[in-house]
C-alpha cells in the first residue's frame, strides 16, 4: 500500500511534538500485511529496530499493518511498569474506530499524542542532555 509523503510527514510531526516534552521515544512501523498476530509482529519489529536499547527503557512502538487492518501498540519495560496494560488497551480502543474508518493517520496522530503525554508524565524531557535515541522516521517493511 502506498503511503503518501504528506501522510508520513504528519506522523513524523506527531512524533517530534510528543518527544519535545519527554525523554521517551516513540516510533511508528508500517507494514502491508501481518502474520495474523499483530502483537507478535510488533514485538519482532521492536527488537529489530533496537527499541529495547533506550537508557530508561521508555520506547513505545505503534505497529500498523495497512492491508491486513491489524494494529498493536507496545511499550518497553520502563514505561510499561508505570502505566500498566490498561493504558495500552485504552489507546488501542480509542484508535480502532478511526482505523476502521480508514483514518489511520488521524488514529496514529491521536495515539502518538497520548503516548507522548504518558511519557512526559513519567519521563520528562532532559533539556540539553536529552538525546533522540531512536529515529523519528516512519519505518516500513
Ligand atoms: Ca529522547
Ligand atoms: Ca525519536
Amino acid at each position: 500500500m502506498t503511503v503518501q509523503p504528506e501522510q508520513e510527514q504528519r506522523i513524523v510531526a506527531a512524533i517530534e511534538a510528543a518527544e519535545c516534552v519527554t525523554s521517551g521515544e516513540v516510533r511508528v512501523h508500517l507494514n502491508d500485511r501481518c502474520s495474523g498476530d499483530a502483537l507478535r509482529d510488533a514485538q519482532k519489529a521492536f527488537t529489530k529496530l533496537g527499541m529495547h536499547r533506550t537508557a530508561e527503557r521508555n520506547g513505545i512502538l505503534f505497529y500498523l499493518a495497512l492491508e491486513s487492518h491489524k494494529f498493536a501498540v507496545l511499550g518497553d519495560a520502563g514505561i510499561h511498569t508505570k502505566v500498566g496494560q490498561a493504558f495500552w488497551d485504552g489507546i488501542r480502543d480509542a484508535m480502532i474506530p478511526e482505523l476502521k474508518a480508514g483514518r489511520w493517520v488521524e488514529a496514529l496522530e491521536y495515539g502518538v499524542a497520548e503516548a507522548g503525554r504518558a511519557l512526559a508524565e513519567h519521563f520528562p524531557h532532559q533539556g540539553a542532555r536529552d538525546r533522540d535515541e531512536l529515529s523519528n522516521e516512519v519505518s516500513r517493511g
